[in-house]
C-alpha cells in the first residue's frame, strides 16, 4: 500500500513517466491517468476534440488547457481513482496546475507528491526516436535501451509495435522546447508547495525502489 497515493509525474517527453507509471500501477493498483493516452484515444475515435487535438499533437504543441482539464476532471470521478492515481503528462502548464487544485479541492482530495523524473535533453532525444509502443496494451519499449524479445512484437500480449507519429526527431525537438518553456516552471511551483521529489536514479528498477521508500 502507498501512504502517499495521489501523485503527479513530471518530466520531459520520454523522461519515463509512462514506463514508471506502468510499473507503479502493476505494483500498487493505483489508477493511471495519462492525458497523452486519453487524447490519442480521442484522435483514434475521430471525435471533434480528437480532430482538434490531433493536429496540435503532430506539431508537438500543447492542446488547449480547457480541453485537457475537462478530460482529467471527468476521469478523476471514476471509482478506480479512490485507491490513488498517477497523473502522467498532466498538468503541463501553471494554468492546468491551478485548475487541478480547484478540481481536487471540490472533491475533498489533494496531491500527496509530485515526482520529477530528471533526464537530460540528449538522452531524451535518443530515447524518443527509438521508442516503440504496443497496439494491443500499454507496454512501452525502446529499440536501444529496452528492446522486446522479438523485434516489433510485444512481449506481454503479442501485438504489433509501432512508433508514435510525434516521436520523429523533428517533432521530438519541438516537444522538448515546449517542455522547457511551459512545463519546467511547474518544478518550482511544486517545490514551493513542498510537494516535489526529484528522482535520483534513471534506471526503472532503481526508480521503483526509490519511490517505494519515499511514498510507502
Ligand atoms: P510525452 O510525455 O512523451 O510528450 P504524452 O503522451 O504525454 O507524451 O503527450 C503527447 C502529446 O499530447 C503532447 O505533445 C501534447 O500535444 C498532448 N498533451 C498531452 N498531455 C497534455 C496536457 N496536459 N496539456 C496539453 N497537451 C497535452
Ligand atoms: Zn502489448
Amino acid at each position: 500500500m502507498l501512504n502517499k497515493k495521489n501523485l503527479i509525474f513530471l518530466g520531459g517527453p520520454g523522461a519515463g513517466k509512462g514506463t514508471v507509471s506502468n510499473a507503479m500501477i502493476a505494483k500498487y493498483g493505483v489508477a493511471h491517468i495519462s492525458t497523452g493516452d486519453i487524447l490519442r484515444a480521442e484522435v483514434a475515435k475521430g471525435t471533434p476534440a480528437g480532430k482538434e487535438a490531433g493536429a496540435i499533437m503532430k506539431s508537438g504543441g500543447l492542446v488547449p488547457d480547457a480541453m485537457v482539464c475537462g478530460m482529467v476532471g471527468e476521469r478523476l470521478k471514476e471509482p478506480d481513482c479512490e485507491k490513488g492515481f498517477i497523473l502522467d503528462g498532466f498538468p503541463r502548464t501553471i494554468a492546468q496546475a491551478e485548475t487541478l487544485a480547484t478540481i481536487l479541492d471540490g472533491m475533498g482530495k489533494k496531491i500527496d507528491a509530485v515526482i520529477y523524473l530528471n533526464v537530460s535533453d540528449e538522452i531524451i532525444l535518443q530515447r524518443l526516436t527509438a521508442r516503440m509502443n504496443c497496439r494491443g496494451c500499454d507496454a512501452i519499449y525502446n529499440k536501444i535501451f529496452m528492446p522486446p524479445k522479438v523485434e516489433g512484437i510485444c512481449d506481454k500480449c503479442g501485438s504489433e509495435l509501432f512508433q508514435r507519429a510525434d516521436d520523429s526527431l523533428e517533432t521530438a525537438k519541438s516537444r522538448l522546447a515546449v517542455f522547457h518553456k511551459q512545463t519546467q516552471p511547474l518544478i518550482d511551483y511544486y517545490e514551493k508547495l513542498g510537494l516535489l521529489y526529484s528522482c535520483k536514479s534513471t534506471e526503472l528498477d532503481e526508480i521503483v525502489a526509490e519511490l517505494a521508500k519515499v511514498l510507502e
